[in-house]
């Protein structure tokens, strides 16, 4: 992980938004980014940040007054700190190379990538069998948020779309990219 060109102040603020928890749902596609920083008094932001496959970050912005003016803010650096989490490689290369996806993406060529295909319900949990009936895959969700989630993400999902929604003034608004949404936790 190379220093970001954030203010030191920034950078300090930043990495106290990541240790404090203030890191929300992380979204992203490739090197493509959009991560909610939630801040205690102000709310939700939602940075966007692209980075290549080695790192470097290419194009970066916030819709808080500090980056508009300064190009710099506390909730960019808390983003990029989430990004790597203190690894060399940015999430989405550790994503790409890790086991879960190449399960997941194994999984999803044998079984389709429509929901319609597995099955079960919310109360009993959801399966995946095989032709002759034996159970490859299974997901069940243990409390209501879970099970909330796990609803959105297997029939709500937002198909992958990268516009960005631009208010009257111009400012960004959280539009979205919603892609891989990957469970953090996951990647370690
Ligand atoms: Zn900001």
């Amino acid at each position: 992980m190379d220093t970001p060109p954030f203010l030191e102040a920034h950078l300090r603020a930043g990495k106290s938004l990541f240790s404090s928890g203030a890191i929300g749902e992380i979204l992203f596609s490739e090197g493509t980014y959009q991560i909610e920083i939630k801040e205690k008094k102000r709310g939700a932001f939602w940075p966007f940040l692209q980075l290549s496959d080695t790192g470097e970050l290419q194009d970066f912005f916030c819709s808080c007054s500090s980056a508009e003016k300064k190009k710099s803010c506390p909730h960019l650096a808390a983003a990029y700190y989430a990004i790597f989490k203190g690894e060399k490689a940015p999430l989405h290369v550790r994503f790409r190379e890790s086991l879960w996806n190449v399960l997941c993406n194994l999984a999803s060529r044998r079984h389709g990538y429509d929901a319609k295909g597995l099955k079960g319900n919310q109360k009993s949990g959801y399966l995946a069998v095989s032709g002759s009936g034996k159970e490859i895959f299974s997901i069940k969700a243990l409390n209501e948020k879970a099970k909330g989630k796990l609803n959105e993400i297997l029939f709500h999902r937002v198909l992958e779309t990268e516009e960005l929604f631009f208010g009257e003034s111009g400012k960004f608004k959280r539009g979205l990219l919603r892609l891989q949404y990957a469970v953090e936790k996951d990647l370690g």
